[in-house]
């Protein structure tokens, strides 16, 4: 436990490096880093701090998807427990869009414990991004299957943490709040 505390530190200094040019969708166009750490924070406290694994692959969770990192080169530095855990919660970037979020729903019940808690934590932050910072570009409805479309998958990651899904629906009313206020 001890040294697995160094190697969260690790993965949070590369997944800074790896995701240095990427920005949120956001208007105020946050760093990447700032997700990739409340996602972390999320799954941490939700364990107590017991999991230092789910930490640091929370850290990655967008490395595969968004930077390229292979599974192989996280296994190497992190370990197959943390390599395994990215890929679960890597969506398939073959597959169109609207297929990848249909999957998503599909699929939620019946992943694994872990991968349901990183999930979880994933769709909080992008909610509290949603009331934060909402993308300039999206059209209210837009914003609203958005927000349902996080709730449905959510539907199907519940029964595993009630700490996490407390914060989660808090981050889904909120959103829904902001996005009908700045419509109104
Ligand atoms: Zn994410």
């Amino acid at each position: 436990m001890t040294e697995r505390w160094v190697t969260v530190l690790k993965a949070a200094d590369a997944a800074a490096r790896w995701h240095m040019h990427q920005r949120r969708k956001g208007e105020a166009q946050e760093p990447y880093i700032n997700h990739l750490l409340e996602v972390a924070q999320l799954v941490a406290e939700a364990t107590g701090g017991r999991d230092p694994n789910l930490v640091i692959a929370a850290l990655l969770h967008d490395a595969i998807e968004d930077c390229g990192v292979s599974r192989d080169e996280i296994a190497a530095t992190f370990g197959e427990d943390v390599a395994a855990l990215v890929v679960g919660v890597t969506d398939d970037k073959n597959l169109k869009q609207e297929v990848r979020k249909k999957l998503q729903v599909d699929g939620a019940a019946h992943q694994p414990r872990r991968a349901k808690l990183l999930k979880l934590a994933d769709k909080t932050s992008n909610l509290r991004s949603m009331s934060a910072s909402p993308p300039a570009n999206w059209s209210l409805e837009r914003k609203l299957d958005y927000l349902a479309w996080a709730r449905a998958v959510a539907h199907g990651l519940r029964g595993v943490n009630p700490w996490l899904e407390g914060r989660f629906d808090a981050a889904a009313e909120t959103a829904e709040r902001a996005v009908r206020a700045a419509a109104a």
